[in-house]
């Protein structure tokens, strides 16, 4: 659970700023906000952290990935590829902006594989967006490699993997845009929250005017009599909002720290028993530790093993059953039962393609996803926690 466990003064502290002067929003009110600016402050804040040219702050990390799609012109007709393990958010994000996601296939890491990207590319497609999940990093390099051979854009999901690094480079930094997400089961919170990365001055403000109604934000004049030049929306974040992601945002390396000590000790007692291989990471430092992904030879013993484990209190998630993370679940998707009764945008007359979800087409997802085990790493573990699920694992091997 991560930030949300570490919720202190030192958010009480940021919040009682804004309390203070009584300026919620982030935009207006100069005289009686009294330079009290904590959304702009902390996009500035994150913008150092990352070592990238702009980040704009948004209501969520669903809302960032449909302002980012939006900026980039990803739209009606188009195809994004995007991999079968995923949060859901990613491909309702695609689907909000018109266009149509397209499954990829896993590699080890149980992230999108770049090797497969090639063979799921149509005429129709636009955009790849590789996630991070479980808190590590895909092969973002050679994704990126392959987008830039077939003039795709690349935007890196990094809602489950904030802080993380590969090969020593902030994710969220790759690509042509990123996001992040602070909700509340994320690596840092501010309650619900997301952020929009970028070094494209052209992109910033594309999505700058779009998550504010089309406000151009100049700073020569009032709010009211601001440009503009497209239509846009609001995805404002509020300086509630700022203001929890500052104190959260300075505990976010310690919070990596903390997981990583944790994981540790877990892994290495699951290391003892030779029936179980680990989540591939091809940057093991990089990680954030949010998460311990686990394999066994197949899938029975790999449920069996759930069960046992749980009978002993240690708790794990069967990613491949689950209902909002492996895109082969999601019967409302794949009867295309978007919100609107016309089912668009799956039935508009621009998208050309023919898009299918089908189990064949994501071979080792099947396999990988079949027999992958995750446990959720705290922050905080007692001592008493620590030693409880020591014995769990290994009471629970004498069985398998
Ligand atoms: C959580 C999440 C999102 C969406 O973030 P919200 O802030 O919850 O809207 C998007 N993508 C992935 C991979 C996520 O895990």
């Amino acid at each position: 659970m991560a930030g949300s466990e570490l919720i202190g003064k030192e958010e009480a502290k940021e919040v009682m700023d804004i309390l203070e002067t009584g300026v919620f929003m982030r935009y207006g009110f100069d005289e009686e906000r009294k330079g009290v600016f904590k959304v702009k402050e902390f996009e500035k804040a994150f913008a150092d952290y990352l070592g990238i040219g702009y980040t704009l702050g948004v209501t969520s990390g669903s809302s960032a990935l449909k302002v980012a799609l939006t900026a980039m012109d990803v739209g009606p007709g188009d195809e994004v590829i995007a991999p079968a393990f995923d949060f859901i958010a990613t491909y309702e994000a695609i689907l909000e902006v018109g266009a149509i996601p397209v499954m990829g296939d896993l590699d080890d890491s149980l992230n999108l594989d770049p090797d497969d990207i090639e063979s799921k590319i149509t005429p129709y497609t636009k955009c790849v967006i590789p996630v991070h999940m479980c808190g590590a990093a895909a092969r973002i390099d050679k994704i990126i490699e392959v987008a830039k051979k077939h003039n795709l854009l690349v935007l890196e999901d990094n809602a489950q993997a904030c802080g993380g690094t590969y090969h020593g480079k902030k994710l969220g930094t790759f690509a042509d845009m990123g996001i992040l997400s602070f909700d509340y089961y994320k690596t840092m919170t501010t309650g619900e929250g997301g952020m929009v990365l970028t070094n494209s001055k052209d992109l910033y403000d594309r999505s700058d005017w779009y998550h504010d109604h089309g406000h151009d934000h100049n700073p020569n004049v009032g709010r009211g009599d601001e440009g503009r030049s497209i239509l846009g929306f609001n995805f404002r974040m509020n300086e509630f909002q700022g203001a929890v992601g500052l104190a959260q945002l300075r505990k976010l390396d310690y919070i990596i720290k903390e997981q990583g000590r944790n994981k540790a000790v877990l892994k290495d007692a699951l290391g003892d028993i030779s029936a179980v291989g680990f989540r591939k990471l091809f940057d093991p430092d990089g990680d954030t530790a949010t998460f311990l992904g686990f394999n066994l030879p197949d899938e029975e013993t790999t449920k069996r093993f759930q069960k046992l484990l749980g009978a002993k209190g240690v708790n794990t998630i069967y990613f491949r059953d689950n209902a909002w993370h492996y895109v082969p679940r999601w019967e409302h998707l794949i009867a295309r039962a978007t919100a609107n009764s016309m089912k668009f945008p799956f039935t508009n007359p621009m998208y050309k393609g023919k898009v299918e979800y089908r189990v064949e087409d994501i071979p080792h997802a099947e396999d990988i996803m079949s027999r992958t085990l995750f446990m959720i790493i705290p922050v905080k573990m007692s001592e008493e926690a620590r030693a409880k699920a020591l014995v769990g694992i290994k009471e629970a091997a004498k069985e398998l």
